[in-house]
């Protein structure tokens, strides 16, 4: 990122970082495109695509194999993305990073490894009704083969977690709390911190998902004292397939490892193996190295803009596109949380997600429609699901402008 885009007062000047951005310059159907679905996948700025570029041309080997340089090269480069990473999200040591392919790996991990060494009939894991399929689906599998039980936190009417109730269902029977830091569907910010306090009160573990959060906001997961931590590169500017894993190396020392093969082993006969220490015990196979790479390019390039300033700037634009959605008759925003990330989620009266989205679509303006992999939330709520508008720092107020005219000419013909 050049210089010139930080401003002396440390904002940063929006125009001139959308210019990063190649496919912001794009048009889609005609039109110039108005990108609002960053809480799916974000866009990538040049220089993590100069990073892979460069990956390809000059560094591209098998990574702690070879003896020769260009390998060693390649394992440098791997092995600092990882500590990249660790200093983002400050863990304490690089052991506590771990390559996964993204947030749904991350917890199937945890919900596998945990679950085989931990979980047995008449125990608990609670999630709450705001979570991802990612972080419903893998603790069904591990209740299925333990036997254990999924508790739900509920939510209330605006997108809330009803914290009164997640006192109550903190039990003794409780193995483990899977949580989401922000919402993608509603952009509730949940109290996890308050939420791990709590929970480690009572000797529980916690897991967060911070898929949605991680591009928005300052995360130090020895702050916030979190078990397992994880999240997704593509929704953070960088490249798609690859994501964090971040655990305790208390935890990730006593967990069994997830999958079996090269890389993950110390020694291997047919009577019996031994495992390789963390990091690699739990990464088994060539990883995804332009993934690595990538992620630690991106990581630098949130850091440089600043996280604070990031969040302050969202938060502008979630207001104004609040204040100018809520205007248009009939418009009813779905999850109104006095804590919110830059996502606005709304239902206009007679008219369908899908074909308000088919509207907006042929004007240009991406955003996602439906349920958002949240489908027991949307039950929840009693609908099949919204329109989500979700922004990032390259959106400015000309792209909410945009929606807002496109929203009100779909309303029109729809109705
Ligand atoms: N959790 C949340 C809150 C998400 O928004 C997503 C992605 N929509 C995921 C988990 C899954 O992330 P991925 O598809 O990158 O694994």
């Amino acid at each position: 990122m050049s210089e010139t885009i930080l401003k002396p007062d440390t904002t940063f000047d929006v125009e001139e970082l959308r210019k990063e951005f190649p496919l912001l310059s794009t048009e889609m159907n005609g039109h110039p495109i108005v990108f609002l679905d960053s809480a799916a996948s974000s866009q990538k700025p040049q220089v993590l695509i100069d990073s892979i570029d460069h990956y390809y041309k000059n560094l591209h080997a098998n990574v702690h194999r070879g003896v020769y340089q260009l390998s060693q090269e390649a394992t440098h480069a791997h092995e600092e993305g990882r500590k990249r990473i660790q200093k983002f999200i400050n863990a304490g040591s690089d052991k506590e990073i771990i390559f996964v392919r993204g947030t749904t790996e991350g917890i199937n991990l945890v919900a596998s490894s945990f679950g085989r060494k931990y979980l047995k009939e008449g125990d608990e894991v609670l999630i709450s009704a705001m979570e991802h399929h990612s972080n419903i689906v893998p603790w069904q599998l591990a209740c299925e083969q333990s036997g254990a039980q999924i508790k739900v936190i509920p939510v209330n009417d605006e997108g809330e977690l009803i914290m009164e109730e997640f006192d109550r269902l903190l039990t003794e029977k409780t193995k483990i709390v899977s949580v989401v830091h922000v919402s993608n569907a509603l952009g509730t910010i949940n109290p996890v911190k308050e939420i791990i306090e709590k929970a480690h009160a009572k000797g529980v573990p916690v897991l967060v998902d911070g898929a949605q959060s991680i591009p928005h906001m300052k995360v130090d997961v020895q702050d916030l004292d979190a078990d397992f931590y994880t999240f997704s590169g593509h929704k953070m500017f960088g490249p798609t397939g690859i994501g964090i894993l971040y655990g305790k190396e208390k935890w990730l020392n006593e967990m069994p490892p997830y999958h079996g093969g090269g890389e993950m082993i110390k020694t291997v006969t047919f009577e019996k193996t031994t495992y390789n220490e963390l990091p690699f015990k739990f990464e088994a196979g060539t990883p995804d190295i332009e993934g690595s790479i990538g992620i630690g390019v991106a990581a630098e390039y949130i850091e440089k803009i600043g996280q604070e300033n990031i969040a302050r700037y969202e938060h502008e634009l979630l207001e104004y596109a609040t204040e100018q959605l809520s205007q248009i008759e009939g418009l009813r925003i779905v999850g109104t949380a006095k804590n919110k990330a830059s996502v606005v989620s709304f239902l206009i009266d007679g008219t369908h997600p899908y074909d308000v989205g088919t509207i907006l679509d042929k004007l240009g303006i991406a955003v996602r429609t439906g349920h958002h992999c949240t489908q027991p939330l949307m039950d929840r709520f009693g609908i099949p699901g919204t329109v989500r508008a979700s922004f990032a720092f390259y959106n400015n107020k000309a792209d909410i402008d945009r929606l807002v005219e496109g929203v009100k000419r779909a309303a029109k013909m729809l109705r």
